[in-house]
């Protein structure tokens, strides 16, 4: 249903009583007014009836109508009135105006009536004789208690009902300008009234749309300006609520956007209401698009589905691994439990997801490098047991055996001691890196390079391997000259390990507007791509056997890493099997 505006309810009703009190007020002072003349003609119209009929009444005695009628036309005249006289039967005797033979006889009238009762009779009404409104008094003339007849006065009342017209009139339209009054001073005060109410039905409007900082104006009236004054507050107060409910969820939204834990919180139906952006990487999900649908359709795991269900049924905290079957897997750690609203009910679920994928691989590393330590050391010296068990056993006593086995324990105890010493450098190493303590400086590679060659000779030399060297003499970079020359030794050391005898090896330095590269290449034969991720791993070797053949400890290119990487850079290598390997150091420039 159509609402109607407060103004007009308020405003019309005003005007209809105003015009209402007024029209009546102005009528019962016409109709008021108009008895007050009435009655001053009649008391008037009453005592010059009166008068007439005693002087006339001397005639009615005798029977004497011609003089009861001619007394009548004469005092009729005199008084300015119409005087009538009529017998106690009705019938009339005399009459000012008319012929009393030619009149009908008045038992019947109103005013004769009550004079006939012996009160004064009185009645305005038209006359059908005379064709006018006309005012008829009529007065009982007694004698000894008995009405001897009736004396009737009248009187035309046309000039007072026109001069009660008049006034009429003028009251008429005082009304109409009265009316008009009303209803402009009606319509100010209802505005008034309504005004300050609308105001505050615009400001609930804006309010509601948002606009807290808003103000109702406060108005005159006490009731108003109180509820003014509450509405207000409420707006500030909600203000205050909604910016200390934004800046907790600014809060929780930047924590939950930098935690390294993936987060999703779903409603007891399992649609997701929040996921944080590690969990959309994990799960590749779009956070906007996700929120608002049920987990079956955000997530395609079913592990992770069938966990989040888990949880939402569960009244206790959940745990699960989880691996995501991607390229490398990725291995989840699922913690969940379940989400209380404010009365304590079950309102949904929130799971955090630990990726644990590096844990597990430095775990791995770690069991891997004890397992290879102890390996790598347990060999040798197992040799080494054996060896000298057997000297005591007697064979010192053969010179030529003792010798060719102390060789032996010689040759085990240099792999120990190449074992040790490649692990306290890497230790150092890692020590440095951890304290940040490595000196570096702005210093020219070519000499670097052509010590590590120099160093190298030897080995290169028995091989007949051939290095040469491409790098520009004026060509700098900010480094730890001893440590990139481990470096580089270490990959040069293995380019000739792994390269056919007569072969070339070339060291090659440029600058890029990032790097300084130092590419160490042979053609020598290469590594499977396999092994390419696991390379620079301690301990890591593609071939076992042949490794230790040529002297190899598995450190070499653990050691390059962290050198490099305390160099703020980093190591790559590409290789095609049978073809030769090629291993870069990226030095950046800043
Ligand atoms: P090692 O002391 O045994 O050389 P590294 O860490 O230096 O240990 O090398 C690890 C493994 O990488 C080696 O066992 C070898 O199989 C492989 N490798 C390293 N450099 C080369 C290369 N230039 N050509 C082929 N294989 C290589």
């Amino acid at each position: 249903m159509a609402k109607k505006r407060l103004l007009w309810q308020l405003y019309l009703p005003y005007l209809i009583i105003t015009i209402l009190a007024l029209v009546l007020s102005s009528w019962y002072a016409s109709y008021s007014f108009r008895w007050f003349y009435y009655d001053e003609i009649a008391q008037n119209l009453e005592s010059r009836s009166w008068l007439a009929g005693r002087q006339i009444l001397p005639a009615v005695n005798q029977k004497n109508f011609d003089e009861v009628d001619q007394l009548c036309k004469l005092l009729g005249q005199t008084a300015g009135i119409r005087l009538t006289m009529i017998l106690p039967d009705g019938r009339v005797v005399g009459d000012s105006d008319q012929q009393p033979a030619k009149m009908e006889n008045h038992a019947d009238r109103p005013e004769f009536r009550r004079a006939m009762n012996g009160q004064t009779g009185r009645s305005v009404r038209f006359s059908d004789t005379l064709g006018k409104n006309m005012m008829y008094i009529a007065v009982p003339l007694k004698e000894q208690e008995q009405t001897i007849a009736v004396v009737r006065g009248s009187l035309s009342v046309i000039a007072v009902d026109k001069a009660l017209n008049d006034i009429y009139a003028k009251i008429a339209w005082g009304v109409i300008g009265a009316a008009i009054c009303a209803a402009g001073v009606t319509l100010v005060v209802s505005r008034k009234i309504t005004r300050p109410i609308e105001q505050m039905k615009d400001a609930a409007k804006r309010f509601a749309a948002g606009q807290l900082d808003h103000r109702v104006p406060v108005p005159d009236s006490e009731e108003l300006a109180e509820l003014a004054g509450a509405l207000n507050e409420t707006a500030d107060r909600l203000k205050r609520t909604i910016e200390t409910i934004t800046n907790q969820k600014n809060q929780l939204e930047a924590i939950l956007s930098s935690m390294a834990e993936g987060v999703i919180a779903v409603d007891s139906d399992g649609r997701v209401m929040s996921i944080n952006k590690k969990a959309a990487l994990l799960l590749e999900i779009d956070v906007v698009s996700a929120t608002g649908h049920s987990i079956e359709e955000v997530i395609r795991n079913v592990d992770i589905q069938r966990f989040m269900r888990y949880t939402l049924m569960s009244s206790a905290p959940t745990e699960e691994d989880i691996t995501l079957s991607a390229e490398p897997p990725v291995s989840l750690r699922a913690r969940g439990t379940y989400l209380t609203d404010h009365q304590g009910n079950k309102s949904g679920a929130v799971i955090v997801l630990s990726d644990m994928t590096r844990m597990q691989r430095l775990e791995n590393i770690r069991r891997d490098f004890v397992a290879n330590v102890s390996h790598e050391l347990r060999t040798p010296i197992t040799s080494i047991k054996g060896f000298v068990e057997t000297l005591l056993d007697g064979a010192i006593n053969e010179p030529e055996q003792a010798q060719r086995f102390l060789k032996i324990i010689a040759g085990h105890t240099d792999r120990l001691m190449a074992i040790i010493e490649d692990l306290l450098s890497l230790s150092r190493l890692e020590e440095d890196g951890q304290t940040r303590m490595i000196a570096r400086e702005h210093l020219k590679i070519r000499p670097v390079l052509e010590s590590a060659v120099e160093l190298s000779g030897p080995k290169a030399g028995d091989k007949k391997i051939k290095i040469e060297i491409d790098c520009d003499d004026d060509l700098e970079a900010l480094i730890n000259p001893t440590l990139l020359e481990q470096a580089v030794l270490n990959l040069v050391d293995n380019a000739i390990k792994y390269s056919p005898a007569e072969s070339t090896i070339q060291i090659i330095a440029r600058k890029d507007d990032k790097d300084v590269t130092i590419v160490v290449k042979d053609s020598g034969c290469g590594i499977e791509k396999s092994h390419l991720s696991r390379l620079f791993e301690r301990f890591y070797v593609v071939d076992k056997a042949r490794t230790r053949k040529l002297g190899g400890t598995g450190l070499g290119l653990a050691i390059v890493k962290h050198i490099t990487n305390l160099h703020g850079g980093k190591v790559s290598v590409e290789s095609t099997p049978g073809q030769g390997s090629t291993f870069t150091i990226h030095l950046p420039i800043k």
